[in-house]
């Protein structure tokens, strides 16, 4: 069977490559080996925000007498906290199989082998068989990396998909590593009421962010009950009678802390076992396979997209790499402005960045003015009593261009889209304060952020 166009992996990127592709009119085949959606769907996004949201739900829950209203005996069934998670993700998994069919993609189960001719050998389910295709898209996705802990073998360590599968809360969780996967699976669960411990070997959590950011959630999430060490070196591992003890150091004092279980958080590395058929070598770096500005490796026909790729690990950037390269198949013009990928981060508050911080303005030597509102000054961030947190917003001190935001809100990942577009285009902070903003929400904090950049905002 020949085909214009073979995706293997069927998460974010690849399943959005494969409907783009079919939109496009090419026949295309997607091979998946595992459900299609990848670890979005069924291991990242989608089921952690599932549990962000029943779980702050119950966590709202216990403080309504804030608000008047008083709810006796609130509990939970974890068993059916699972469940609603598992129902959403069925629902989107069966969505992305259903526009396969109504799309004519062919969907090829098993295991996806990319041959030194160009082909791609399909192995180990029904879609068993050799194909040929003009242009093959590598989109496999990572896997949660294991760092060289001793001890990390240990029974009661877990990466982010084994943590899913458990059907009890734990009573106890030490988190290693305090990134953006680390501090929302410890909001989650100290939601729930485990005892919760994060090991950061980095000065800060959510190191790449803004230092406003990281310091104020550090403070809230300690409010919250999280034990937080940064600036810690875990030495080693062990399983013990009472539960799993991670040995770190700290100021140069050995510590020891024992849980119930141990969530290692520290990264994700590419997923390419059974990838590259015989011969079959294609330039990588530090793992993950090299490519140019149009996604090609260093095989003729052969592009790689999402987390096997360079940069930042995103469902939304490795869709919108999908997007684009296909587009350019067509022979569309297309690119991908890198500076303009939100990250967020789905804690409470809401955290969503998106262009540069001021730490990334002071390297790169860019004068900047900042404007920034305490949410503490907005209305309906008092009516929802989440008033802690801010809007930060840098613009280039001559043309006034805003080049970096973030955000520390209720709604702050919802709200980060319109900063997205005004970094992309060049949008001025006049040209942004031509939009007036309801009244109350949490954007009216997006307006006086931006009277700020000129020292004018109004309620503060
Ligand atoms: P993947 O989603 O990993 O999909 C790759 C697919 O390829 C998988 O289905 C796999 O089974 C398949 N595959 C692998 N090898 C083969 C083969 N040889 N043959 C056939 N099939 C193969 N990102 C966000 O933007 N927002 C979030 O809120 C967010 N939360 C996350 C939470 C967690 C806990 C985790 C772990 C990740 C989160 N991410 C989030 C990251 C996001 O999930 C990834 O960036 C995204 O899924 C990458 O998409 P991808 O298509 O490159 O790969």
């Amino acid at each position: 069977m020949s085909y214009d166009v073979i995706i293997i992996g069927a998460g974010p990127g690849g399943y959005v490559a494969a409907l783009k592709s079919a939109k496009l009119g090419f026949k295309t085949a997607v091979v998946e080996k595992d459900r299609v959606g990848g670890t979005c769907l069924n291991r990242g996004c989608i089921p952690t925000k599932a549990m962000v949201h029943a779980t702050e739900l119950y966590r709202e829950m216990q403080n309504a007498k804030e608000y008047g209203i008083f709810a006796e005996n609130i509990s939970y069934d974890y068993g059916k906290i699972l469940e609603y998670k598992q129902d959403i993700i069925d629902k989107l998994v069966g969505g992305v199989e259903q526009l396969f069919k109504s799309n004519g993609i062919d969907y090829l189960k098993g295991l996806g082998t990319l041959e030194k001719d160009g082909s791609v050998t399909v192995s180990g389910g029904e879609g068993a068989g050799n194909y040929q295709a003009k242009h093959v898209i590598l989109a496999v996705g990572s896997k949660p990396a294991l760092v060289p802990i001793p001890g990390l073998d240990s029974e009661g360590v877990l990466t982010s998909d084994e943590l899913f599968q458990l059907q009890e809360v734990p009573k106890s969780l030490s988190i290693i590593g305090g990134g953006v996967i680390g501090v929302e699976f410890a909001s989650i669960f100290a939601s729930l009421g485990t005892k919760v411990t994060i090991l950061e070997a980095l000065p800060n959590i959510l190191a790449n962010m803004d230092k406003d950011i990281s310091q104020n959630l550090k403070l809230i999430l300690k409010k919250r009950g999280i034990d937080i060490h940064t600036s810690v070196k875990v030495e080693k591992v062990e399983k013990e009678t009472e539960g799993v003890s991670c040995f770190y150091t700290e100021k140069d004092e050995p510590v020891k802390v024992t849980s119930q279980y141990v969530l290692c958080a520290v990264g994700r590395v590419p997923n390419t076992q059974g990838l590259f058929g015989e011969g079959v070598e294609l330039e990588m770096e530090r793992g993950r396979v090299v490519v140019d500005e149009h996604f090609k490796t260093s095989m003729d026909g052969v592009y790689a997209i999402g987390d096997l790729i360079k940069g930042l690990q995103l469902a939304h950037l490795a869709s919108a790499q999908g997007i684009c390269l296909l587009e350019e198949l067509a022979g569309h013009k297309r690119s991908i402005d890198l500076n303009v990928v939100p990250g967020c981060v789905y804690t409470s508050p809401e955290i969503a960045s998106v262009g540069i911080t001021e730490a990334i303005a002071k390297e790169q030597g860019l004068e900047i003015n900042v404007g920034k509102f305490m949410m503490s000054g907005n209305g309906k961030s008092m009516i929802s009593k989440e008033e802690r947190g801010f809007i930060k917003i840098l613009s280039d001190s001559k043309s006034h261009a805003v080049v970096g935001v973030q955000m520390m809100c209720a709604r702050a990942t919802d709200m980060i889209g319109e900063f997205g577009n005004a970094v992309a285009n060049g949008f001025t902070v006049e040209q942004l304060l031509k939009a007036m903003r309801a009244h109350p929400t949490y954007n009216e904090g997006v307006g006086e952020a931006l009277e700020d950049v000129f020292g004018e905002a109004v309620h503060s």
